[in-house]
């Protein structure tokens, strides 16, 4: 099997029907681009940038992140590559910023919640992220967007800044995407309004599911709720793909799910645009999707989506989609 993979490190991702997707990768620091190469993914689909600022006691200057931005971009050579914003808060503290203890840390004062607050953080980070630009193919996205308002504010402070650098006479690419994770259950509803303004949507399962189900990702005991393939999660998944490409976006997913072999058909089916999980899952799921008819599974996918539980759902890919 190992052997077979490999011989997939350079071909697109194509289903037999010939349908094509992006296969990318998660990645926390520069030096896991290697893996990303190695085991050839087509692009970075979530750079979780909160790893520059953990286990240190102050915040990283806009000169370290730029150094940071500008490696991954260049290692890339040109591929997709799209940087999240800082996500701190909930699972991920920073001791060094003296936020006060929170009852819910997971439905609290966190991620762009904490930019738009914090804006001197925000600005530092959006600076590095426009000069790295010419180096490749950035994408920019923010974490944990719950309104059309803080999509708003947060992509007016970043035309903000980048005017303010193109003033001072520094280059910044005129092709950055700008878009947001749907990881929050009021932005999957709001899916249609939001595909007006956004370039694209990255679904983030990891929290929709805890957002959804209203069971903490950590907490053992519930961990029956966190369920990726029911009815409720892939209901919403459908309402977020279908709004962007009514509006000509594009939808990719970076939660654990988008490499998972039960969900990838239904995803396929789906229509989802870009899968992007751990590297080392890359190859499996490229393997995987050349036996995957997307049409013959879009077929089943109004079925699919009408079934009781996560249970049925999971018998029905087993069944027919293995
Ligand atoms: C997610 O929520 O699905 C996600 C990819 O982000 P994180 O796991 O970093 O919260
Ligand atoms: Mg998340």
């Amino acid at each position: 099997q190992k052997e077979e993979w490999a011989k997939l490190v350079n071909e697109k991702t194509l289903s037999s029907d010939n349908v094509q997707v992006e296969l990318a990768a998660n990645i926390g620091t520069p030096a896991d681009v290697k893996g990303v190469l190695e085991n050839g993914a087509e692009g970075v689909g979530l750079y979780r940038t909160e790893f520059l600022y953990m286990g240190r006691d102050q915040l990283p200057t806009e000169e370290e992140q730029y150094k940071a931005y500008k490696e991954v971009l260049e290692k890339m050579e040109g591929k997709p590559v799209v940087i999240r914003t800082l996500d701190i808060g909930g699972d991920k503290e920073l001791p060094y910023l003296n936020l006060p203890k929170e009852l819910n840390p997971f439905l609290g004062f966190r991620a762009i919640r904490l930019c738009l607050e914090e804006q001197d953080i925000f600005r530092t980070q959006l600076r590095a992220l426009l000069r790295a630009s010419t180096f490749g193919n950035l994408k920019i996205m923010f974490p944990m967007i719950a309104t059309l308002d803080e999509f708003r504010t947060a992509k007016s402070i970043l035309i903000e800044e980048k005017e303010k650098l193109v003033k001072e006479g520094t280059e910044v690419s005129e092709n950055i995407e700008v878009g947001i994770m749907v990881e929050i259950p009021s932005t999957a509803v709001m899916a249609d309004t939001f595909a007006k303004e956004v370039d694209f949507f990255s679904i983030g399962t990891n929290d929709l599911i805890q957002y959804t189900m209203a069971a903490d990702r950590m907490n053992e005991q519930v961990s029956y709720l966190y369920q990726p393939y029911s009815p409720a999660i892939l209901r919403l998944v459908k309402m977020v793909i279908d709004a962007s490409h009514k509006e000509g976006k594009w939808t990719g997913m970076c939660g654990e799910m988008a490499g998972d072999p039960i969900a990838i058909p239904i995803l396929l089916g789906l229509g989802l645009d870009e899968f992007s999980m751990s590297a080392t899952s890359v190859l499996p799921a490229r393997s995987q999707i050349r036996g995957l008819s997307k049409e013959k599974i879009s077929a089943h996918i109004d079925e699919i989506l009408q079934m009781d539980t996560m249970k049925d759902v999971v018998e029905f890919v087993e069944q027919n989609f293995k």
